[in-house]
């Protein structure tokens, strides 16, 4: 790896970490930050005090970098070099380079506040700005503080603006190292086309047909898109006049592709056969794939944007920003000269892109961040006041407030409760961990355990979800589907039905094939429940009365105890039917009207009519709002609810968080970190 640019620079990054506590490393991506800086730091004999800590926001990206590295330093992956991210733990006390999410270092700091065990912490593509990246930041600030003599941290990015982080760590020195950038052609549209994936399309084959070797890197927004270009690809190079081009391979590449699948974009390309590489922004800056000469950019990333006025995520197509849109660009230029073709106007690029893309703190729901940072108890920090890179709004952390409140893990001045920190634990948001803990007191957390390990699978999970897994399951099981159907009840009553058949047939992989289940999702949700379960039983200490092992009586009360932890546990997810408005009305945020999504399997009376009040896993506005995974629930459990809605005080919960408006300054609000995010389905990529 001598040729990667980062490695001519060794000595001066190590001398530059030798005499500061905080060093700042900008790098072209593809440079050798991910993979080389640990090592240079092992080299360096940082290992014989603690472990090299390296984060990714992304799952994926700490996979593919630590089984690189494994590689390069020739050594079992596991061992020396080893990766955890939520749910899968492939580390052991020989590790001394450990690539994690940034979710799981945070939920670290949990039970180990000072992160004793690190030597170095990398926080590495920075420039992502993931919420608990961004979260780290200011825990890590901290942290250099108290531990500046035997603790030292690299923050590591592709375009970050360096002086800002500079400024942030008192000072700090930047390094920059150059990249081996060659010039690239930017080739724009003459208009925005009607069809990007048909664009992409007949680009791609216009290059393969007129254009010398070199693979090409095409930006789609999502997996459907993903598949479907791939698809039209492959049929129309089949089609292609025999001899009248070199040979060539389509793979895609996004965060749900299954391992071997995504390190085949890793081997080069055979002789005389050009690669198609069809990808989400995973590969904009997480995964370098080296031979890329042509890059053709939508302009277009699909993104989670939370607003806190509604309680309603939407999963938005969107144009890419101005740093995106070069470092898209930036991708055909490692090995020698390459183009562009910026599907969309020079005038759009330069008039309607924005500079830099908006950090996730920005746009994301901050429940579990503030509950996390309420847990960690700084004795020295008033979490409102937690030094943040760019603070979030005071309406998503009124909503964050407000949301905790409804769920017990605060009481109504703000403080966090015994039930909250209990949540905090849980590697799962609010409403599941609360959920948990309220089965485990009516008996019936197996059940919850199911659900809330079924949640936090892969929507692409169930058929039915999505049409392209309705496709999949009609073209790949012949045999009838006989899936349960939530006895009329919801989906998460549905989730917990298709777990038990699969129990019932002893973990049958055959089984999940007949049913259009996939194996691999399946296996990691009964991986997940047994590890929650773990989790459950080691915080019980004795206070809890883990009764996991009880299996559950079908048909039991119609899953009345279940439904009633899910009405608690989602307390701050309600709906109340509105026959006006032939859907639903959510309580708590502003009286959205809402619709039950098409896919839920939640059934209508003899009337026609849905049941009176339902608790619903996520708003999601697409084409129109919807409430997704809802489950049915009886009006006396919502009464409670509605009486705490009703004397909710957020100026007493957030202490003052409304007064002067704005926060983030010296003496004023900021938020806290957040545990990694569970069962957040549909995220872009990740
Ligand atoms: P940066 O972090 O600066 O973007 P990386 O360290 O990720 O750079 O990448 C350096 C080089 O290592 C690139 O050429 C990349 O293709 C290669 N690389 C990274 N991960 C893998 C992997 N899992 N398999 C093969 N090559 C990899």
């Amino acid at each position: 790896m001598a040729s990667l640019p980062i490695v001519q620079f060794e000595e001066k990054i190590l001398q530059t970490v030798e005499e500061n506590p905080v060093v700042v490393i900008i790098g072209e991506t593809g440079s050798g930050k991910s993979t080389q800086l640990s090592q240079m730091l092992h080299r360096r004999g940082y290992t014989k005090s603690g472990i090299i800590g390296v984060t990714q926001p992304r799952r994926v990206a700490a996979v593919s970098v630590a089984r690189r590295v494994a590689q390069e330093l020739g050594v079992r992956l596991g061992e020396e070099v080893g990766y955890a991210i939520r749910f899968e733990d492939r580390t052991s006390d020989l590790t001394r380079i450990k690539y994690l999410t940034d979710g799981v270092l945070l939920r670290e700091s949990l039970s180990n506040p000072e992160l004793n065990e690190y030597s170095v912490i990398i926080l590495d593509e920075a420039h992502e700005r993931s919420l608990n990246t961004d979260i780290l930041l200011g825990l890590v600030k901290r942290l250099v503080k108290m531990r500046a003599s035997n603790l030292k941290v690299l923050i590591t990015s592709a375009t970050l603006d360096g002086e800002k982080v500079s400024e942030f760590f008192s000072g700090c020195p930047v390094l920059n190292v150059p990249g081996k950038l060659y010039p690239v052609e930017i080739l724009y549209s003459k208009e925005r086309p009607k069809s990007y994936i048909e664009s992409s399309l007949q680009t791609a084959i216009d290059i393969h047909i007129h254009e010398p070797e070199g693979d090409i890197l095409i930006f789609m927004t999502g997996q459907d898109d993903i598949e479907k270009l791939v698809s039209k690809l492959e049929e129309r190079v089949r089609n292609l006049e025999e001899g009248s081009c070199m040979d060539a391979i389509t793979l895609p590449l996004h965060g749900s592709l299954p391992p071997e699948m995504q390190v085949r974009v890793f081997a080069p390309a055979p002789p005389n056969c050009r690669r198609f590489i069809v990808a989400t922004n995973i590969a904009e800056t997480s995964l370098t794939v080296d031979g890329v000469v042509y890059v053709i950019d939508s302009g277009y990333v699909k993104q989670r944007q939370y607003n806190p006025s509604t309680g309603m995520y939407s999963l938005d197509v969107v144009q890419i920003s101005k740093v995106q849109a070069n470092q898209r660009a930036g991708r055909a230029g490692r090995t020698r000269p390459g183009k562009c073709y910026r599907l969309y106007p020079s005038m759009v690029y330069e008039d309607d892109f924005i500079d830099v893309t908006v950090p996730e703190i920005q746009r994301s729901s901050l429940a579990g961040s503030v509950l996390y940072l309420k847990s960690l108890d700084l004795p020295d920090i008033d979490i409102l006041k937690f030094d943040f890179l760019d603070p979030p709004s005071n309406d998503s952390l009124e909503d964050a407030l407000k949301q905790l409140y409804l769920i017990d893990a605060i009481d109504d001045n703000g403080s966090i409760t015994s039930v909250g920190r209990t949540m905090a634990e849980l590697p799962l948001e609010p409403s599941l961990s609360r959920t948990l803990m309220e089965a485990n007191e009516n008996g019936c957390l197996s059940q919850a355990l199911t659900v809330a390990a079924m949640l936090s699978a892969e929507t692409t999970l169930l058929p039915g979800r999505s049409s392209r897994n309705i496709e999949k399951k009609r073209k790949h099981t012949p045999n009838e589907v006989h899936l349960p159907d939530g006895s009329g009840l919801g989906d998460h009553i549905q989730l917990l039905q298709i777990y038990e058949q699969w129990d019932q047939n002893d973990y049958d992989i055959g089984w999940c094939k007949d049913n259009g289940l996939q194996v691999r999702g399946m296996l990691f949700v009964k991986d997940v429940r047994k590890q929650l379960c773990q989790i459950m039983q080691k915080i019980a200490k004795g206070s809890l009365d883990v009764r996991a092992d009880k299996r559950y009586i079908k048909g039991q009360q119609e899953y009345r105890n279940l439904r009633k932890a899910l009405c608690v546990g989602y307390a701050n997810k309600l709906g109340q039917r509105s026959i006006q408005h032939n859907g639903y009305r959510t309580i708590g945020f502003n009286y959205q009207l809402v619709q039950v999504h098409p896919s839920s399997v939640l059934t209508t009376d003899e009337y026609g009519m849905f049941p009176e009040y339902v608790v619903y896993h996520e708003l999601i506005s697409t084409s129109r709002p919807y409430m997704r995974t809802v489950c049915a629930v009886e009006a006396s459990w919502a009464d409670p609810i509605l009486e705490k809605i009703k004397n909710l005080n957020v100026n007493k919960l957030s202490g003052g968080l409304g007064q002067n408006g704005k926060h983030g300054t010296e003496g004023e609000i900021s938020g806290l970190p957040q545990r990694e995010p569970v069962a957040t389905s549909g995220a872009p990529d990740d």
